[in-house]
């Protein structure tokens, strides 16, 4: 018998137990929910209302860059990570947005959910319209900017929740701008609610149960994996049939067919977590961006429009801060959005066509077995979108004095560890492949994709910086 074979059923054990104990301490789960939300809303408005903070202030003594710790030194990186190990938890039991509009449906119109809501494009749009939207304002560096692009979601997610649903979350499963980043993420997670049908099919009418309300609207039943599921708990047990439970975390995404494979889960891995991402990370530290605007402003000078250069612009629409000499034109606003528009173009149609020529040898529908290469993406997705927010946090706590040295060696493993996961999941992909001939040359395609996202990380952090 395997000695290890205690220890993993003991763990098995006590992570059952604790989806169980989430299911059974409902209010506790509640009033972690509300004491987030109270806290989310004094850091989002609270800092907008104040004088911008001095270049020597600190977390500690200052509310502004507490809140900026909050936001984007600690919450947004981490949460990202928090997807590759515990799957969405963070949705069901800490997201404000998400506890907010549930109970704005608990009290709302109750009204059923409209085809165009449903349609399966919004996480992907909204990804895209944010992450531009939020480097147009300088989300990152401004409170005022954070109140309307975080409280905006905020708004729109409890507008949702007053109109569709009844005690549901509409909005977290349809039209969040990080849902579609958080759904594919977990499918790496090596953590899921596990539905054992053949037990729930014998237990069903046989055995008492409570009925359950999954607030995002998860065919329970049906589940195979974390992707839709928000770890709330409140299913475990049911008909004896579900249970919080560890599983290989590639098993998923290597065994995914290409008929269940998402067109726009493969556009959100290759053209918002790569492509988009990256461009939104380059350009303010970019020579070639640089380069594009003196030339760009010097046309402009020349042969008109001059509004191009004026900065009257409104600050919730691009960045005006002229306390700070941080004031964008009209011209700044089209060349920022334009440089990460050309950077996706750029990083996702090299990366789809190594993919497109991998798939190549994996059989018919070459399409189709491209996206379902993709997946294979999401682990090195995930992780250089953790760096790239995760240099925020490198900013805040230079700016506290901390030691950084180890920060480049860090970045390195996180980026060889994101490298190679990836390349472990195409290998997996790869494994009905006819010949091994055939699976090399595939593999080695998909190893130009990797190469190419790695390349663009490591031209930020090692080239420009
Ligand atoms: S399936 Fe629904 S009810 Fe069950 S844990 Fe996931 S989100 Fe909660």
């Amino acid at each position: 018998m395997n000695a290890l074979a205690p220890v993993a059923s003991r763990a098995s054990g006590l992570l059952a137990a604790y989806g169980d104990w989430l299911r059974d301490h409902a209010g506790i789960v509640r009033t972690v929910q509300w004491m987030v939300v109270a806290v989310y809303a004094f850091l989002i408005v609270v800092p907008a209302f104040l004088p911008l903070p001095d270049g020597d202030a600190h977390a500690l003594d200052n509310l502004t860059v507490f809140a900026q710790w909050a936001f984007w030194g600690l919450w947004w990186p981490f949460v990202i990570l928090s997807m590759l190990v515990a799957g969405r938890s963070w949705c069901g039991l800490f997201c404000p947005e998400g506890t907010l509009t549930e109970a704005a449906s608990r009290v709302g119109l109750h009204r059923a959910v409209p085809r165009w809501l449903r349609w399966g494009g919004w996480p992907f749009v909204a990804f895209l319209a944010t992450t531009i939207f939020g480097q147009l304002v300088s989300v990152y560096q401004y409170a005022p900017a954070a109140l309307v692009v975080l409280g905006g979601s905020t708004v729109a997610a409890i507008a949702v929740g007053l109109v569709y649903g009844k005690e549901k979350r509409v909005w977290c499963r349809h039209l969040c701008p990080v849902s579609g980043v958080f759904s594919v993420l977990s499918r790496v997670a090596p953590v899921h609610f596990r539905v054992d049908r053949e037990t729930w099919s014998r237990n069903a009418g046989h055995v008492p149960v409570h009925p359950v309300n999954c607030a995002p609207l998860v065919r329970i039943r049906r589940m195979t994996g974390p992707s839709e599921c928000q770890m709330c708990g409140r299913c475990s047990g049911h008909l004896d049939a579900i249970a919080l439970s560890f599983r290989p975390p590639n098993r998923e995404v290597a065994a995914l067919p290409a008929t269940e494979a998402s067109g726009w889960d493969a556009a959100l891995i290759v053209v918002g977590m790569i492509g988009v991402a990256i461009g939104a990370f380059h350009w303010s530290a970019s020579p070639w961006f640089v380069e594009w605007k003196l030339a760009a402003a010097a046309l402009v000078v020349d042969h008109g429009p001059a509004w191009l250069l004026s900065d009257h612009a409104p600050w919730w629409l691009l960045t005006h801060y002229p306390d700070a000499n941080d004031v964008f034109t009209w011209l700044d606003g089209l060349l920022i959005a334009g440089y990460i528009l050309a950077t996706a173009l750029v990083v996702s149609s090299l990366v789809w066509g190594a993919l497109l020529v991998a798939a190549g040898a994996c059989g018919k529908a070459r399409v189709a077995q491209a996206v379902r290469l993709a997946y294979a993406l999401i682990p090195l997705a995930g992780l250089g979108v953790f760096l790239g927010l995760s240099s925020l946090t490198v900013t805040l706590a230079k700016a506290e004095g901390w030691p950084l040295g180890a920060v480049p060696a860090i970045r390195v493993a996180v980026l060889g560890a994101g490298a190679a996961w990836s390349l472990s999941l195409a290998w997996r992909q790869l494994a009905d492949v006819a010949d091994r001939a055939s699976r090399l040359r595939a593999f080695a395609a998909c190893a130009i994709a990797v190469a190419v996202v790695v390349a663009a990380w490591a031209l930020l952090f090692f080239g420009w910086s």
